[in-house]
């Protein structure tokens, strides 16, 4: 297999080398270790628009946009002005501020579902957070959620499905004991049957149902219109909460987040809490949980529900989404990043046709995924059908060309603002090579 260590320069190596010694596994979250592919990660230096620069100055087109939250590419003159007018003034307060309250009144006037808002600081902590409320607001205990889908590495959430059909999960990761995963319910994405059994056998249990509503961390797979109004009904007629993770999504596959695409074939549809993460902070660490206002009036102070963070709703994370969220507001902005995310897939799955390699391709707004299957995938089963040495060749051969995308399967692609049709153009250049070198 062609590594990336073939092309990359010395000095990739060396900080891998020097990382190595201080960091585990070098790298400060694990799929930045291209495990999944093999060969050196390029150590990134500086970003700008659509570009990232390696620590050897090699320039790549970046489809990666820090896992998302770079909507506008990367340090864009108004979102870099507001962070610095905001540095200046300070970093951090522990005490309520204007700006917060800012950036709530916007989140939920993009958001109806939404009439309130908490900040936090990573999505992980707005998942778990989110968890607890509906755990604490229910009284019940059982959470629903879908295999392939992430919701950060809350303990309770590092589960896959048990053996057989409402089982309960196994943990997915050591240090995670199973008394902590057994009131975790995983069930396959877009299974409706196994959907409609669990609620039949544990409805009065569930707390509450989380889900992508397109999945992004297994490639990209969209739930089914069906699908979806099940989850919407079962959670009604059980009493349980039906929680959107929109980490991924929210303000990337539309405007409204993907809620707002199902509301389009669903009239009315709204789940009860949304967390939101990624393009809401603008490249800085914030993230946010919200919902009906009966539900979110559980937590600490006004409910019993405890949630708390010393960073959270920080002055500079606050500018950071505040002045992200401005940007994409601008008229057209969401139609004219799906016509480009479009443009690359066509591109894509014009010249894997050519190349006589089969490969399928789906994307949302700006939220792309391409699979080397002949079909697209419904589920994380028939993602985990693909071809991971093919993968992994077609990954480094984009990267040796100045491509730079998810170095994992299960991992979605990004598209800006800032990439233009002469970036699309020379990525599908670059891949026709890279797929007929396949
Ligand atoms: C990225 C992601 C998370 C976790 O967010 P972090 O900020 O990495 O903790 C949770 N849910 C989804 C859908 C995500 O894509």
């Amino acid at each position: 297999m062609p590594t990336h260590d073939e092309q990359a320069t010395a000095r990739n190596n060396a900080l891998m080398q020097r990382a190595l010694r201080c960091i585990p596994g070098g790298v400060n979250s694990p799929v930045r270790a291209f495990g999944a592919v093999g060969g050196t990660p390029p150590f990134i230096a500086r970003a700008s628009g659509a570009y990232v620069w390696d620590a050897e100055g090699r320039r790549y087109i970046d489809y990666i946009g820090s896992w998302g939250p770079a909507i506008l590419g990367h340090t864009h003159p108004a979102v870099l002005e507001a962070v610095c007018a905001a540095a200046r003034e300070g970093f951090s307060f522990g005490a309520p501020t204007e700006r917060e309250i800012e950036l709530a009144e916007e989140i939920c006037r993009l958001m109806p579902s939404m009439e309130q808002v908490r900040l936090v600081s990573s999505g992980t902590e707005a998942c778990m957070s989110a968890i607890r409320l509906a755990r604490g607001a229910t009284g019940r205990k059982l959470i629903v959620k879908f295999e392939g889908c992430y919701h950060g590495h809350a303990d309770a959430l590092l589960v896959k499905a048990g053996s057989g059909l409402a089982t309960f999960g196994q943990p997915t990761s050591a240090g995670v004991p199973p008394e902590v995963t057994q009131h975790t319910l995983t069930l396959p994405y877009n299974g409706v049957a196994e959907l409609e059994a669990a609620f039949a056998q544990h409805g009065a249990d569930i707390a509450c149902l989380i889900m992508e509503p397109i999945g992004g961390n297994m490639n990209f797979v969209r739930a089914s219109v069906e699908f979806t109004r099940r989850a919407r009904e079962l959670c009604t007629a059980h009493g349980a909460l039906l929680i959107y993770d929109e980490v991924m999504t929210g303000f990337r596959v539309a405007l409204g987040g993907a809620q707002s695409v199902y509301a389009r074939a669903i009239p009315g549809f709204v789940p009860d809490l949304t967390v939101l993460g990624k393009v809401v902070g603008g490249g800085m660490p914030l993230a946010a949980f919200g919902g009906r206002r009966a539900v979110m009036e559980q937590l600490a102070p006004l409910g019993p529900v405890y949630q708390a963070g010393t960073l959270s709703g920080n002055p500079l994370a606050t500018a950071c989404g505040l002045a992200t969220l401005r940007e994409i507001q601008r008229e057209g902005f969401h139609d004219e990043l799906a016509a480009r995310t479009h443009r690359l897939l066509d591109g894509l799955m014009r010249e894997a046709k050519n190349a006589g390699v089969p490969l399928t391709a789906d994307c949302e707004g700006g939220l792309f995924g391409y699979f080397l299957l002949p079909e697209l995938p419904r589920n994380y089963e028939e993602v985990a059908r693909s071809n991971a040495q093919q993968f992994a060749r077609l990954f480094h051969s984009l990267l040796a060309r100045g491509v730079y995308t998810a170095p994992s399967l299960y991992e979605a692609g990004f598209v800006s603002a800032a990439h233009t049709d002469a970036d699309i153009d020379a990525t599908l250049h670059a891949a026709a090579q890279a797929l007929r070198a396949l």
